[in-house]
């Protein structure tokens, strides 16, 4: 049997001006799934997240939070109801300590004062732990990374979007986050979301993956067969 999807996208189309970036996008994503969404430069892959969390408006088609037609609500809202985006780069804040980007993840919480969610994270990240004082501007790309992860999990979201994690790491530091990620699903149920262009590193750790090729869905299906599908790896994946 498979899981109710907890992020439905149906039909999903997005522009900048005239050029259509989204051309009728549908998927879904089982609750506790962790699915990879892979393309080249321009696929639509960061519009798709943007327009999904409330950052770039649709045009057509509907997103679907656990049967709860979400589409037309701003980012700001759709954070509280369990989606929380991890922009390419991460967006932590240079010049603030570890603690304190953490802490503004949970801003918007009403049980901010809550340390649990904190501690859990410092468990996660032990170099987030050991770093706890010093600021952002100080770590490494793939502890930046973490970072970015343990900002967006003290919102306590349903749903991560990630957007190219591996970007400007290291082979084995993308290695290390890709699996932190499926360790994190395993450990937690949470479900992932994982935009990257390392299509062969992603479909390593994710259970299904969609393939964006200007704007539309071209494949799709369990991770292990994208992987063995010569014909999509060689147009669509780069490998
Ligand atoms: P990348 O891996 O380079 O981030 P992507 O798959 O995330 O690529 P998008 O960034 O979503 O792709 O871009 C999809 C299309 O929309 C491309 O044709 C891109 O040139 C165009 N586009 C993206 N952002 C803008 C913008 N702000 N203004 C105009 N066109 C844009």
């Amino acid at each position: 049997m498979t899981a109710a999807p907890l992020l439905t996208v149906e039909g999903l189309s997005a522009s900048y001006g005239a050029v259509r970036a989204l051309d009728g996008v549908s998927l879904a994503i089982p609750a506790g799934g962790i699915c990879a969404v892979l393309g080249a430069n321009g696929a639509g892959k960061t519009t798709l997240l943007r327009t999904v969390t409330g950052l770039h408006p649709s045009s057509s088609g509907r997103v679907l939070l656990d049967g709860d037609d979400i589409t037309r609500l701003p980012a700001e809202k759709a954070i509280t109801r369990g989606l929380a985006h991890v922009p390419e780069g991460g967006g932590v804040i240079a010049e603030l300590t570890v603690e304190e980007n953490l802490r503004l993840g949970g801003l918007w919480r009403s049980d901010r004062r809550d340390r649990s969610t904190f501690t859990e994270v410092m468990e996660l990240f032990p170099p987030l732990a050991e770093r706890r004082g010093k600021t952002a501007s100080t770590l490494s790309g793939g502890e930046r990374q973490m970072l970015a992860i343990g900002r967006a999990l003290m919102g306590r979201p349903r749903i991560l979007l990630l957007d190219e994690p591996s970007l400007g790491l290291a082979p084995l530091v993308t290695r290390q986050i890709f699996g932190l990620l499926r360790d994190l699903r395993d450990r937690t149920g949470l479900t992932v979301v994982l935009v990257e262009q390392n299509a062969a590193g992603a479909l390593a750790v994710t259970d299904t993956g969609f393939v964006l090729n200007q704007g539309r869905v071209v494949a799709e299906g369990a991770s292990s067969e994208l992987l063995s599908d010569d014909r999509t790896r060689h147009a669509y994946l780069g490998f």
